[in-house]
Order: structure tokens, then sequence, then C-alpha cells
């Protein structure tokens, strides 16, 4: 038997293929279709015949057995969800346990609101390794890396080009630029005046900018936009913090409303290292224990 591939390497064989077919300039990705047609070419015994959207009730989508009788697997998505983004990263996600744990799992998944935004998280193997899986399938680096180079200042605009590029949330899209920017940029999702989870690119992590929400809430500074929310126009805004406010150091807040206005997405951007930045905290923060969702609605 063959050593299963991992969720990166299954992304990296079908980005390969695609951009044979289709060329670089392919996105966003027609996930049915590719599901279907990648699976019946290499599992023609085991496909994925069906990808439909159904009425899923608690569930953003599944992956299950065909009926008895017939071959293969089908994925179905919860078609009461409203953002085209979040639908696809469901279907990528679902194409990913696919992939992945068909095997060891013959009797399929139902995927939860949860496993599918927590994609960064050590929230549970079997999810991140499907996450893992989607955002490399949708977000290949190499075409991320030519929208934004990695040395690139960023605004909201170019990540939001790169979520209309690839079809897929905001949040998701800046998640997939803070794991390979050089940048110093933090990641905040809040709601009502308490971060929800962050997250920081790698260098904002190493000296010293991040967040850590598994010790409990933390409160949003009073003079940030998710709290002066007068201060937004079609429910966003840039400004200038000097330092204090947000860390030590000053700090360019970029601010938008998610889509159905449930919480506020914040990206944080701070100037390059310099050497000797003073540090937020003492012991080395853990990186995945950031994703730690309050319980309730999220809409993103
Ligand atoms: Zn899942």
């Amino acid at each position: 038997m063959t050593r299963p591939l991992s969720p990166e390497r299954w992304a990296f064989e079908i980005t390969h293929l695609l951009n044979a077919v289709f060329g670089a300039d392919r996105f966003p990705i027609d996930i049915p279709a590719v599901a279907r047609e990648y699976t019946a070419q290499r599992f023609p015994d085991d496909p994925i015949i069906s990808v439909q959207g159904d009425n899923l009730p608690g569930f953003d989508g599944a992956l299950f057995k065909a009926p008895a009788g017939r071959k293969g697997w089908g994925i179905i998505y919860n078609n009461r969800i409203s953002s085209k983004g979040r639908i696809n990263f469901t279907l990528a996600h679902e194409f990913g346990h696919f992939l992945l744990h068909r095997i060891a799992y013959p009797n399929g998944f139902r995927c939860g609101e949860q496993d599918v935004v927590r994609w960064d998280s050590e929230y549970g193997q079997v999810e991140h390794q499907a996450n893992l899986f989607a955002a490399n399938f949708l977000m290949p680096l190499d075409d991320f890396r030519r929208q934004i180079p990695e040395r690139d200042k960023v605004d909201l605009d170019m990540i939001a080009h790169c979520a209309d590029r690839y079809r897929v949330s905001l949040i998701a899209a800046t998640l997939r630029w803070l794991s390979y920017t050089q940048k110093r940029a933090v990641l905040v999702v809040s709601r009502d005046g308490f971060i929800l989870w962050a997250r920081s690119s790698p260098s904002a992590l190493k000296t010293g900018a991040f967040f850590r929400t598994s010790a409990g809430p933390i409160e949003i500074p009073a003079t940030s936009l998710p709290v002066k929310q007068d201060l937004l126009i079609d429910g966003r805004a840039t400004i200038d913090h000097g330092p204090g406010v947000w860390f030590r150091e000053p700090v360019r807040e970029m601010t938008v409303f998610a889509e159905q206005y449930d919480f506020a997405i914040s990206l944080l951007l701070l100037d390059d290292a310099r050497p000797f930045a003073s540090f937020e905290a003492e012991d080395e923060p853990d990186v995945f224990d950031k994703m730690i969702l309050q319980p309730g609605r999220r809409e993103w």
C-alpha cells in the first residue's frame, strides 16, 4: 500500500494538474467540476458523483457515501448559507475529507461551522487536515504571492481582491496572506468589544505582537474602530494609532465589518521588526491556540 499523501501534497498535485490544463490564470476554481472530474479519473471505482446544496440544519457541509447499489460519494453543502466564499471553503473542505479520510471514515463526515471556520487550529486533526487541503487548493501560494509579494505592504482592498479572485471569505484570504508575508501583521476578529480570536504573521509573533485569547477574553482598545463605529464609512475604515493602543508601538488598523455585521475584522499592521523590539509577553505563544471561538452564531 502506498503511503498516504499529506493535505499539502494533494493540493499540490491537483494545482499542478489544473495549471497544466487551464494555465495560471484560472481562478476561482470550479470546485464541483474539479471534484467530479478529478476523482472520476483518479478513482474510477470510487469517485465523487454529486455535489449539491441541500437543507442541512446545523451543518455547513457533508461527505456521504452513495446509496446502496451506486458507487462513489456525494458532497452536500448547506444551501441556507448566503456567503459564496464560505460555501466554497466548505466544498473544498469536504473534497479534502474525500481525498484524505474516506478510507478511515467509511461513513463520511458531517461538518459544522466550527469544523470549517477554525481552519488553522489544532481543533481536531482530521478537520485541520481538511482545512489545510482547502486553503492550499483554493489559494495556491505561488499565485497568492504573485498577487501580493511577501515583502509588500497591504491594505484590505488588496486582500479583498484576493478573496474575490479565489472566491473565499475575507478571513480565509487574510489568514492565507498572514501565513507567508514577511510583514508584521495581526488579524483580530472581535465582537462586542472583545477579541474572539486573533492570528499573527510569523514575524509579528516572533517579535511579541500577538494576543493570547485562550487565557480569557481580551478587551479591544477604546479608540479602536470596532468600538468607535461612527468612524466607519460603508462598514470600514483605516486609522493610525500611536503607541500604547493596541501594542506598545504604533499600529495602522484597518477594520471591516463582516458580511452579516456580526463581528469586526481588524488587520493591524506594524512596522518592520526592529532588533530589540519590546516584547509583550515573555513566554512563547502557542501559535495555534488562538482560534477560540465563542459559542453562538458566527457568520463570516
Ligand atoms: Zn470536516
